[in-house]
């Protein structure tokens, strides 16, 4: 696919006439070279004379796609054989359920590190699915507005779990637990392949891919095969990690048009030199962001604790309610979209994932000043 120089994605480039800069936490901002090419060969994929949406995924041309969707990422990640990727349906939300009721059936034991909402809904789904779920430590004595660095874990435990980037507070784990007692696992949806993995002690990763990947109706799952084989076993098909392994994610129809989408992302992150630089973008972009705000003279507020903010969710609070809802209004108007809280906390979460170009932060920043100078 024909990709801009990796330094001129998208920054820097005028955005096509009608388009805004998308903030969104998810469903997000796609890179604008992935909807091109995804545009170009719509109506006829790869020669077959129809779109990728129509086409069967038993065809020779889109098993291939899929599989090659798997060799990129896992060279994206530089993972080894020990490990799968599988693509699945049901969302992160499903992996809260499917990840106890393989890995700590029948009431054995699983941590969980509670930083917000997220980690919140897997925790409790774990204890209603029957696993001895407990709280190894949790940030809600301080709004979750930090990440803890003390763990209070089991030794018996299957698994510890957390959440790598907490989409609705704006923080995000800088290191994860060293030496822990059992495998880490990880819902790592709104900060996949922003930044290089090292998962030397995780047995598995799980993503919704809607926030930095593709389109919503994907959930990419990597897992350590000798992990997933020591599953409880007699599981309905779909819910055993093993269906999805022994038949390439192909046992049921699969989401053959998200994993499409999801398999060109892979390239356009291949092309601007894989995830180390796309971390450095990633870090630079956060960094303007989070000194406009700390530069603010305190008319900007950021909600996380500085050594706990996330690059992906820039979560900050303005004097007022109501200047709140002046600020996103008139961004909207700039077609600086996307900008409100999660709905369970409001103020404004700028969504900075990999796809929104540097032009979009620069742009929301002149915004902040403009708007600063007019109403502070
Ligand atoms: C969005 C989000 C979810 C929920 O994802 P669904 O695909 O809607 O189930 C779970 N965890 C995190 C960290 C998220 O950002």
């Amino acid at each position: 696919m024909a990709l801009p120089e990796p330094s001129r994605i998208p920054g820097g480039l005028a955005q096509p006439a009608g388009r805004v800069y998308n903030f969104n936490g998810g469903p997000a901002a796609l890179p604008l070279p992935v909807l091109e090419e995804a545009a170009a060969e719509l109506l006829n994929w790869r020669g077959t004379g129809m779109s990728i949406l129509e086409n069967s995924h038993r065809d020779k041309k889109v098993v291939a796609m899929a599989l090659e969707a798997e060799d990129d990422l896992k060279s994206l990640l530089r993972l080894g054989e020990d490990w799968k990727v599988l693509f699945l349906q049901g969302g992160a939300s499903l992996q809260f359920a499917m990840i106890p009721m393989n890995f700590a059936p029948d009431g054995l034991p699983c941590d969980y590190v509670n930083t917000g909402m997220w980690s919140d809904k897997a925790y409790k789904e774990a204890r209603l699915v029957g696993a001895d779920a407990r709280l190894a430590a949790s940030s809600e004595d301080d709004g979750f507005t930090y990440i803890p660095d003390s763990f209070s874990f089991r030794l018996a435990s299957r698994y510890v779990y957390l959440t790598s980037n907490n989409t609705v507070r704006g923080t995000q784990w800088k290191a994860f637990p060293s030496r822990p007692p059992a495998p880490l696992v990880a819902d790592m949806s709104s900060d996949f392949l922003s930044r290089p993995l090292d998962l030397t002690d995780f047995a598995l990763v799980h993503a919704g891919a809607q926030k930095n990947v593709a389109p919503a109706g994907l959930t990419i799952v990597l897992v350590r095969k000798d992990f997933a084989l020591n599953g409880k076993k007699g599981l309905p098909h779909l819910l055993d990690y093993r269906t999805y392994i022994d038949s390439d994610s192909m046992y049921n129809t699969p989401p053959v048009f998200c994993i499409y989408v999801a398999g060109l992302v892979f390239k356009w992150l291949k092309a601007q030199g894989g995830l180390d630089r796309v971390c450095l973008r990633n870090e630079a972009k956060a960094k303007r962001l989070y000194d406009a705000i700390d530069s603010s003279g305190g008319f900007y507020r950021g909600t996380a604790r500085e050594d706990s903010r996330s690059l992906m969710n820039v979560t900050y609070r303005l004097p007022s309610p109501e200047l709140e809802k002046k600020f996103l209004e008139e961004g909207k108007a700039q077609g600086l979209c996307g900008l409100g809280g999660h709905r369970s906390v409001g103020g404004v979460r700028a969504s900075i994932y990999n796809a929104v170009p540097d032009a979009g932060v620069d742009a929301l920043i002149a915004f902040m000043k403009d708007f600063q100078a007019a109403n502070g």
